[in-house]
């Protein structure tokens, strides 16, 4: 459990895939020297309980892998069911954060919660140019990869359509939880900031995958739609988490850390 003045946060492991090297390792040939044959990449939402409200960050991959799909065990442990969230968080629509949100018979796992995602993101899977042409390789260059994505976005949305609440710009959801723009990774993603007193954390969703992406804020991988924008947005808000001493959490490394500002780099200092 991370405090964070008045709130309590939980990690809350789906599980974990093996990524080879080459999609993580951009174009860069000493990246895909410093990287292992295969990375280790963990998935892991944030369960943020005020008192009053339980907010969960992000939903896992659902049945993706074998080594996937293990949130609601992860809640329960955590002392947690799905009924007791009330709201869900979507920081943006790629299969290894929605893959929790609906149970494999078309009903939605959190009975009781409300489901937030940007309006942005959903247009743009939704998009009448992107129905045609995801699963061709025409968006990432790898068809597989696009027909698992539109695979996920077709099984595990539409059984909470009718209760989605969209996000534009900046949105308190509740209290101390701030909902904010961070694009680039995909258009709609977003960032989350849980403030308490003087204390903060900062849920980075996929700003970064590895640790690497401190130290060279320019290092992006093909899942990264816009590369200037999300190293635009990679500096806009480890610049304010470095200034703040805000904790941060990052959904592929399922531990804390702070952003140390070096220069025009950060270091990652794990907590
Ligand atoms: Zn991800």
């Amino acid at each position: 459990m991370i405090p964070v003045g008045r709130f309590r946060c939980y990690p809350i492991a789906d599980g974990d895939r093996l990524y080879p090297k080459a999609l993580l390792a951009g174009d860069d040939p000493e990246r895909v020297v410093a990287l292992p044959e295969e990375v280790s990449v963990p998935y892991t939402p944030l369960l943020v309980d005020s008192g009053s409200d339980r907010i969960l960050i992000d939903t896992g991959a659902g049945p993706l892998a074998d080594t996937t799909g293990r949130l609601e065990r992860s809640l329960d442990r955590a002392g947690f069911k799905p009924a007791d969230i009330n709201a869900v968080v979507l920081s943006h629509a790629h299969p290894d954060h929605i893959g929790g949100l609906s149970l494999e018979d078309g009903t939605p796992r959190f009975p009781n919660a409300r489901v937030l995602m940007s309006r942005k993101e959903y247009d743009f899977w939704h998009s009448v140019e992107l129905r045609d042409k995801l699963g061709t390789g025409f968006v990432y260059g790898d068809a597989h990869l696009e027909q698992v994505i539109a695979m996920w976005i077709n099984r595990y949305l539409p059984p909470v359509r009718e209760r989605l609440e969209w996000l534009s710009g900046e949105t308190e959801i509740t209290p101390g939880v701030l909902v904010m723009d961070a694009p680039g990774h995909t258009p709609g993603h977003v960032a989350i900031t849980i403030s308490s007193g003087a204390e903060s954390l900062l849920y980075a969703g996929d700003l970064m995958v590895v640790e690497g992406q401190a130290a060279n804020p320019e290092w992006t991988t093909i899942f990264d739609l816009d590369a200037l924008g999300i190293v635009r947005t990679r500096r806009r808000l480890f610049d304010r988490a470095s200034a703040d001493r805000s904790i941060v959490f990052h959904y592929h490394f399922g531990k804390v850390g702070r952003l140390e500002r070096n220069g025009s780099q950060f270091q990652w200092e794990q907590l």
